[in-house]
């Protein structure tokens, strides 16, 4: 196997120097180019076509700064390729010549492999793991109802259209947080270490800090996507992207605020909302936060604060938690019919109105993008 990789590695690069030598138009003029000299390493044609689309891509890649480069060792393998039975990859080598792999994964992994209705794509090799992308038809489900998801730093509230409510605990994620600070910061004091070794310890606790936090975060969203696929609605959730502008240096929050905002992982929250209900066909919209927690999601009245995370809305003489209301205000951003009945006086909503006629625009902009159209991907890595 290492002899592939340094084969497969050499090829790269020399199918670089060909392209850059030449400058061809797509990878299969590339290809033409390339082949004769490549098939003197003697390997099957399918890695000098992998070697070809590998060096054309490093070659086309707008954000390289110096000459492109393959540094790492790894094989590519087309999915016509190489044939794979339950744990037992066959790759060829050169013409009627095979290697056979034993792939090592759990129950979770071979299931998947062995599901026929799993569209297998094309596999990379490392020296430490096999990476295989599987995609499959799904159909989209037609949602009968939404859920409002509302993000918090301890907590992940969501509301559905059928008026029950749920809270996940996620209070561990800036405990693991804290945790990891403190073994950073007394890794950065530890006296006459040289600068490799405090940076292969960081490193390392760097990781076992994101796989715990993953753990917690894969957890509710599993539960989210999967009360979602029961009940058949689709999911909201609010658009958090600049909300690290509100907490920059030039604002008005201490520096722990603005640490614990910087660190929170509502991005990769969101990542995994959406492939996990991408696979299984459940529909995301993501509408704007704006003004999710400041209206009475049954009157569209303003609320006030109370201690301890509480609202209070005067017309209804109701108090609400705090999360709860963002949660079902999140949801009503995108039904018009959860919304109280309009006046037929009244022009526009907004002002005093819970939803102001802006964010109906972006809900519907962000429907034609998000809205999925059959296919999707997801991935799962094996490790050999
Ligand atoms: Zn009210």
């Amino acid at each position: 196997m290492t002899w592939l990789f340094e084969e497969f590695q050499l090829m790269c690069n020399e199918a670089i120097r060909i392209a850059l030598a030449q400058s061809p138009k797509n990878r299969f003029q590339l290809t033409e180019f390339a082949y004769h000299r490549l098939k003197e390493h003697g390997l099957h044609s399918t890695h000098i076509l992998a070697a070809c689309e590998v060096a054309f891509a490093a070659y086309r890649n707008k954000a390289r700064r110096s000459s492109p480069y393959v540094r790492h060792p790894f094989v590519k393998l087309a999915s016509q390729a190489y044939q794979l039975n339950h744990l037992i990859l066959r790759i060829p080598i050169k013409p009627r010549e095979f290697v056979f792999l034993t792939l090592q994964g759990s129950e979770y992994h071979f299931a998947l492999i062995d599901d026929p209705n799993l569209k297998k794509g094309e596999i990379t090799i490392t020296p430490a793991a096999v990476c295989l992308p599987l995609s499959k038809q799904i159909h989209s489900i037609e949602p009968s109802g939404l859920i409002g998801v509302d993000i918090n730093e301890r907590n992940i509230t969501t509301s559905s259209t059928d008026g029950l409510t749920n809270s996940y605990d996620i209070s561990r994620v800036p405990r693991i947080q804290e945790t990891y600070r403190r073994i950073r910061s007394k890794i950065a004091r530890l006296k006459g270490s040289d600068h490799r070794i405090t940076s292969e310890l960081l490193s390392k606790y760097g990781k076992r800090e994101r796989a715990r936090i993953g753990a917690v975060l894969h957890d509710v969203s599993k539960s989210i996507v999967e009360e979602s696929t029961h009940k058949r609605m689709g999911l909201v959730l609010e658009n958090l992207r600049g909300i690290r502008k509100n907490f920059a240096r030039d604002r008005p929050v201490s520096t722990s605020l603005r640490g614990r905002m910087n660190a929170w992982p509502f991005y990769s929250f969101r990542r995994m909302v959406e492939y996990k209900a991408a696979w299984v066909g459940v529909p995301v919209l993501v509408v704007n936060p704006r003004g999710t927690s400041s209206n009475c999601p049954d009157c569209g009245s303003r609320v006030a604060s109370l201690p301890k995370r509480q609202l209070y809305c005067g017309s209804c003489d109701k108090t609400w938690d705090r999360d709860v209301l963002a949660s079902k205000n999140i949801m009503a951003c995108a039904v018009p019919q959860a919304l109280p009945p309009r006046r037929s006086d009244e022009k526009e909503r907004g002002g005093d109105g819970s939803n102001p006629s802006s964010r109906w625009g972006e809900v519907e902009s962000s429907r034609g993008k998000r809205w999925f159209n059959g296919t999707c991907n997801s991935g799962t890595g094996s490790r050999r």
